[in-house]
């Protein structure tokens, strides 16, 4: 795609319209060009460490440019201002989302759920509903029946499917995403027929007496078929962006992020397409999966290229010639570094020490496991630790966060201190004596704290109390002087900020029981680790996370305040108003229906969430089996 021929003026033009756009219709009464003061509720800046309010805010062009009493701020709006009394909610900076995986969440958002299904008729009426929403001739694809819970106890065929559709592809994905079936729309397509040889570890099942595929197909051949299925483009690609970022900014988040772009091969393209229309009406900073690196960089760079002036050469000087490139939005997409994966979901930890119970289908001793080389992550320190582009590392076990620790102290020894601010993404289990030298590196965790409630239980029988409840050590991290924050990593949990602080807060799990009550914190505490905190982990702290003059204004208002409610109500606290830079990019209206807080069933590279039933403890061991 060739974007130079897009000056740099047309794009601003361009980019005003849109604002104003949005304005126009969402908030009708007001005058973009004059300043809007906000009053009459609790307004807390989230400056310093305990709740500050104020009386007013004056928004102007985007900004902050007053916080203070209303008097001065009658003063400071000027003449002819709007005025919106805020009739006693509260008020607080924009949540900034992370950990999530706002490109992966919204190509879910493509597929129809099969969660749940009770028998193959209501796949098919599913699917059938879904059918209008996909535009063009794209594959129908529903994700997530489970046999075991259907009236038949079997996967659907190819004859079952073709009611979906007769000429159009139709896949249905398993719960695990180890099987699924197809229409023979989809086999015509990939000229799947008798001849078509089953692929090694795995199988096209056929029918009976006959070499003639049936639809239903089992691992590899699975992957083969989805292999295929065209990339996202035109009106799908908005439709991925467009749905999710609603979804992100509906839960009051002005800042999302996609850590792990390139894990789809049509990630880069999407938020390209994204660019190049202006289709955010949030912030999305993307973190690009390791052995995506060099792809999202190069496009990065030609993008950076096409939107500004100055500069040529090619993408291996970047990083000397460029260090600016990823501290800039372009479009509302801003390039943050690289995601690193050091080990796997919390059933999983890379552990020192042997798990309590070990997992299904694994021996007594079982430790968990690494995933990546020393020398790999040592090779991206190598390479990044000086520059802008931040590393994020999952890490759920402490011998993952020893890898983590070992590769970024190496790093120190070779290149000297940098305000570089490793992210140890979920840091499930940090063992006390690591704490202290996250500190010492300028680590910061993210903690993905609804997972306490979703997985605790299970969680504690698999590493033991002790480990457990040490886990996600919100409290001793502030204690070490580590700020920490709170993430949902969508669609592993739905991408809403308020269970993140109900979580964190109150620890409770799902059985009811508080897991680790030292490591609570306040909801003050939780209320920065979205806001300030989140901020300075991005390392938008000068722009974003407070509301102080000059900064963004990205502010979001909820119905109560989390500093005056009961904690255990935080879950049902509604956002009712989302504000990206001065425009109103969300207003909780009598259609928008509340989104109850599930946990998603999505899989996902760290794995689910929730507490294992019999057959998911079958599934588990099967794809521990299928791991090793
Ligand atoms: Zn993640």
């Amino acid at each position: 795609m060739n974007l130079k021929r897009i000056s740099l003026i047309a794009v601003t033009i361009l980019a005003f319209a849109a604002c104003k756009n949005a304005t126009q219709t969402t908030t009708a009464t007001n005058d973009s060009t004059k300043a809007t003061m906000y009053f009459g509720g609790d307004i807390i800046t989230m400056e310093g460490d305990s709740a500050n309010y104020a009386e007013s805010v004056v928004v102007k062009d985007g900004k902050i440019i007053f916080v203070g009493n209303k008097d001065e701020a009658m003063k400071a709006a000027g003449d002819g201002h709007n005025m919106i009394d805020l009739q006693g909610k509260t008020m607080l900076p924009g949540f900034i989302d992370a950990h999530g995986h706002m490109v992966y969440y919204g190509k879910n958002l493509m597929d129809q759920s099969l969660t749940g299904v009770k028998d193959i008729s209501e796949i098919i009426q599913r699917m059938k509903s879904h059918i209008a929403q996909i535009p063009g001739d794209g594959w129908i694809v529903g994700m997530g029946y489970a046999p075991l819970k259907m009236k038949e106890q079997r996967h659907p065929t190819a004859d079952e499917l073709d009611q979906i559709s007769m000429d159009r592809p139709v896949l249905v994905v398993h719960a695990s995403g180890h099987g699924g079936s197809m229409n023979h729309a989809l086999m015509k397509l990939l000229h799947i027929d008798e001849k078509t040889v089953d692929p090694n570890g795995g199988e096209y099942v056929r029918e009976k007496g006959s070499k003639m595929p049936a639809g239903p197909m089992e691992e590899t051949a699975l992957i083969d078929v989805r292999n295929q299925r065209p990339a996202f483009t035109g009106e799908a690609a908005d439709k991925v962006i467009k749905e999710a970022s609603k979804i992100w900014a509906s839960n009051g988040q002005t800042t999302a992020m996609e850590c792990g772009l390139g894990l789809g091969a049509d990630d880069i393209s999407i938020v390209e397409n994204a660019i190049e229309k202006k289709i955010l009406p949030i912030d999305l900073v993307v973190f690009s999966k390791e052995s995506a690196t060099d792809d999202v960089v190069n496009t990065a760079y030609g993008i950076g290229e096409a939107y500004s002036s100055k500069s040529t050469g090619s993408a291996s000087k970047l990083l000397s010639d460029r260090v600016d490139l990823d501290k800039r939005y372009i479009n509302r997409v801003r390039l943050g570094g690289i995601k690193l994966w050091l080990d796997g979901n919390p059933v999983l930890a890379w552990m020192s020490e042997a798990y309590a119970t070990p997992p299904p289908g694994r021996e007594p001793g079982f430790k968990g496991y690494g995933q990546i080389p020393d020398s790999v992550i040592f090779s991206f320190f190598d390479k990044y630790w000086k520059t802008n582009m931040q590393i994020n590392m999952h890490v759920n076990g402490d011998e993952a966060i020893e890898q983590a620790l070992r590769a970024t102290e190496a790093a120190i020894k070779k290149h000297g201190m940098s305000d570089h601010r490793p992210v140890f993404v979920h840091c499930s289990y940090a063992r006390p004596d690591q704490i202290a030298r996250m500190k010492a590196v300028g680590a910061i965790p993210s903690f993905l704290s609804f997972g306490l409630y979703g997985q605790g239980d299970e969680v504690e029988i698999i590493w033991g109390t002790k480990r457990a409840s040490n886990g996600m050590a919100a409290q001793s991290m502030l204690k070490a002087g580590v700020p920490f924050t709170l993430s949902h990593d969508a669609p592993i949990t739905p991408p809403m900020i308020m269970p993140q602080i109900w979580a964190a807060v109150n620890r409770v799990t799902s059985s009811g029981k508080v897991l680790g009550a030292d490591q609570r914190v306040s909801p003050y505490q939780a209320l920065q680790a979205v806001t300030s905190a989140a901020a300075y982990q991005i390392k938008e702290e000068k722009s974003k996370g407070t509301i102080q003059a000059g900064k963004l204004a990205d502010l979001v208002i909820l119905d109560k305040n989390p500093l005056k409610v009961d904690p255990m109500t935080f879950k049902d606290i509604q956002v009712m108003e989302t504000i990206k830079e001065g425009n109103s990019i969300f207003k909780l209206s009598s259609t928008v229906a509340y989104t109850p807080v599930t946990i998603s069933d999505h899989n996902h590279e760290t794995g689910h969430q929730k507490p294992l039933s019999v057959s998911q403890q079958k599934l588990m061991a099967r794809l521990v089996q299928s791991a090793k």
